[in-house]
């Protein structure tokens, strides 16, 4: 065995997406960063290896929430590289991330098998090389554990929990009455496709039997047949009342009966139309849920979340359900899942670190929560936010030479530095120079013409809108009665689409034919998103239009697809270029973004000396982007079918700048396809142009925010 010593300043140990995120994050705050994974591929239970798809916020049903920063970076790219969401071409869209990094050295196939800790520091770690004959002696400034088991937290003096805490902890709703250590299981999932020829399959004899399989599916959502695939199988889930870190052989044995029994079933059993489904890829790690989670300076509750409690060391958010699974997986009698829709919550940086522990901060699934809340957090875009903030805060810590107990104080330097994601009742320490703004177009009518309509039988449809918007504006609705719809209303930072948090409950009256009816009623003087839930009532139609009014949506409650409802108003100043300067860089109570009229226009910025810039445009924040998918989805997944750059987008455009009265060499972007566009200049400006010159579709600018700075 070759041992090599190495010496870095920030080391990740698990290259998940939260470890992916946490090292670049790290790296892009200076610090000289090493990121060790054990698997071959980064990305964890999101890589190919294992092939869940990332999902977050916009997925639990709140508008507007699509986590971006680090994270989002890497989902646009993965759109634009990786349209069809092959999970292979991911795996490399991180790869491609982390090796662009000057300050991040990346040993793949390395396992950290031991630490050595003392005095409240973690003094070295010991990592081999699976592949090769190389043992690994590591020091570092900070260690940041991404491991999704703690390996590294489990060996200082943090305690940790595994399982699900008693009531009488933190008198949760949902917390049991005795504590217990069962946990949410492991799955391993598999792929299948129809081919033009007939396939055979022989399943191999460890495979569950026909009548095996048949006992424990098509209950409570565990759908099977010729089309359920991939995520479709997340039910074939085993071990959460199993020692999950010792058990792991035996665990991974009988998610592979079960999951080669299944597609034995739907081959074998003779009830469906499979002569061509071809079983093309099974995984071999099983996907983990649940392990250990460590008790932090602050442990995140559920009663944090249903309150709304406020952070002031806020340093990412969350905002998938609650989403509790039974222990007993695929072999219980309760429904497979319970999901609990909540709304965007702050999580403190206090749940990365455990000041005892002076050198060491954590990320992903492991961080300090309560099962309940755990049950939310362990999305991996909030897996990933919580990554980037680790990072941010550990390359403080090493630049500084501080220590986790610091960040009690310091936290407003991690907060400053972390970028692109949105801190809940945070009032950004702004940081961007003033500058005067004027813009050659801003949108001055309702964009596009009618083009279909959805109907209210037997269905709730939402329509949510700013505040500042519906003082003076109507909606058209058409109805074959006189009839009355009840209206519930919410009002919060963002929207949600279900039925969540109703603030008052009052009804609209239609009579027979085509309606506009006012919103002005619905208006509250607070900047809020409103959101109204059109209760289900026969007979009523709201047509819409086929061009976007940004920032006004309509749907179904329980879909994740958004149309543009037929507004009339004259009142476009909630889009005005005002907008620009009010340091919100997507929506936030408004919607928080200067729209122009037609593409082809010009904004002028003026200011005093500057060389970096910042452009936040919007990729259609209310988009779920997600890593990877399969082409055919079950609905239950209430997952869209994006697969494509949001035309929403800005594409081309020159930036001419300024130094007094002497213009400088025009920079020309072209294809883009981010949302942060940071341009650093040669030298020293004073002013810009820009000239729009083409969108991914839309035939308007949206521009959220511009910030400016001398660095
Ligand atoms: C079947 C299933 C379905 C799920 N559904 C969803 C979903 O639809 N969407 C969603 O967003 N989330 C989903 N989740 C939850 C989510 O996948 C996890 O909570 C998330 O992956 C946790 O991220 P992480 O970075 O903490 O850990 P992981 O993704 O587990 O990454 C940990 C990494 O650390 C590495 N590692 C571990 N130990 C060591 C060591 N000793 N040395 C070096 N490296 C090490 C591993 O190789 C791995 O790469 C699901 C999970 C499962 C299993």
């Amino acid at each position: 065995m070759i041992k090599e010593i190495l010496n870095f300043e920030v080391t990740i140990v698990g290259g998940g997406i939260s470890g992916v995120v946490a090292a670049i994050a790290a790296a892009r705050n200076g610090a000289k960063t090493l990121l060790i994974n054990s698997s071959p591929v980064l990305g964890g239970n999101s890589s190919s290896e294992i092939r869940v798809w990332t999902r977050g916020s916009s997925g639990g049903g709140n508008v507007f929430s699509e986590e971006m920063g680090i994270l989002g970076e890497l989902k646009l790219r993965n759109q634009y590289l990786n349209p069809n969401l092959n999970p292979f071409i991911w795996d490399e869209v991180l790869l491609e991330a982390v090796l662009k990094e000057n300050n991040i050295t990346l040993l793949l196939n390395t396992l950290v098998v031991k630490s050595e800790y003392s005095k409240g520091f973690i003094r070295s770690i010991e990592a081999y090389s699976i592949k090769g004959e190389v043992n690994y002696f590591i020091k570092s400034k900070v260690f940041i554990d991404a491991s999704g088991d703690g390996i590294l937290a489990a060996s200082t003096d943090m305690e940790f929990v595994i399982g699900k805490e008693s009531y009488d902890e933190y008198f949760e709703d949902f917390a049991p009455k005795k504590a217990s250590s069962c946990t949410q299981g492991n799955s391993i999932l598999f792929f299948t496709e129809e081919k033009d020829h007939k396939v055979e399959f022989i399943a191999p004899s460890f495979a569950y039997s026909i009548e095996e399989i048949e006992s424990l599916i098509n209950t409570d959502g565990r759908i099977v047949n010729e089309k359920t695939n991939g995520l479709d199988f997340w039910w074939v889930e085993y071990g959460g009342n199993l020692d999950l870190l010792s058990k792991v052989q035996d665990v991974t044995f009988e998610l592979k009966r079960l999951s080669y029994g299944i597609f034995n079933y739907i081959k074998n059993s003779g009830k469906y139309n499979s002569d061509n489904l071809e079983l093309v890829w099974i995984g071999n790690v099983p996907g983990k849920r649940e392990s250990r989670r460590f008790k932090t300076d602050t442990i995140l509750n559920y009663n944090d979340i249903k309150t709304k409690r406020v952070f002031d060391d806020v340093a990412f958010y969350g905002g998938w359900f609650i989403d509790f699974h039974p222990e007993g997986g695929i072999f219980s009698k309760e429904d497979s899942c319970t999901q609990i829709p909540i709304r965007i919550y702050p999580i403190p940086l206090s749940t990365l670190y455990n000041s005892k522990v002076k050198n060491l901060l954590l990320c992903g699934r492991i961080i300090g929560t309560t099962h309940s809340s755990f049950a939310s957090t362990r999305i991996m875009d909030t897996c990933a936010l919580s990554g980037q903030a680790a990072g941010v805060a550990a390359a403080y810590l090493s630049s500084f030479d501080k220590t986790t107990s610091d960040l009690k104080i310091d936290y407003p330097f991690v907060q400053k530095n972390i970028e692109d994601v949105l801190l809940i009742n945070y009032e950004p320490n702004y940081s961007s120079l003033d500058y005067k703004c004027e813009v050659s177009s801003t949108i001055s009518s309702v964009p596009g013409k009618e083009s279909g309509s959805l109907n209210l039988d037997n269905n709730d449809i939402f329509l949510t809108i700013p505040s500042n918007a519906l003082s003076n504006c109507s909606i058209v609705i058409d109805s074959s009665k006189d009839t009355k719809v009840f209206v519930n209303t919410s009002y919060d930072i963002l929207p949600h689409r279900f039925n969540i948090d109703i603030y008052n409950t009052d009804y609209i009256s239609l009579k027979k034919g085509r309606n506009i009816i006012s919103l002005s009623k619905f208006f509250l003087k607070d900047n809020k998103y409103t959101t109204l839930n059109f209760v289900n009532t026969s007979g009523v139609n709201f047509p819409l239009l086929d061009e976007s009014l940004p920032g006004i949506l309509l749907g179904y409650t329980k879909k994740p697809k958004y149309y543009n409802p037929y507004i009339i108003t004259k009142d476009f100043s909630y889009l005005s270029k005002n907008n620009l300067l009010n340091h919100y860089n997507r929506p936030y109570n408004n919607y928080n973004a200067w729209v122009s009229d037609k593409i082809d226009c010009t904004l002028k910025l003026e200011s005093s000396t500057f060389n970096y810039l910042r452009l936040y445009f919007d990729p259609s924040l209310e988009r779920e982007l997600v890593s990877s998918r399969q082409l055919r989805v079950n609905n239950s997944h209430l997952i869209d079918d994006i697969f494509h750059v949001a035309p929403s987008l800005v594409k081309d455009f020159d930036l001419i700048p300024y130094k007094g009265e002497k213009q400088l060499k025009t920079i020309e972007i072209r294809n883009n396809y981010q949302r942060l566009v940071k341009i650093k200049f040669t030298e020293d400006i004073d002013s810009f142009i820009i000239k729009f010159i083409d969108t991914w579709g839309e035939k308007r600018i949206r521009l959220f925010s511009i910030e400016i700075e001398k660095k």
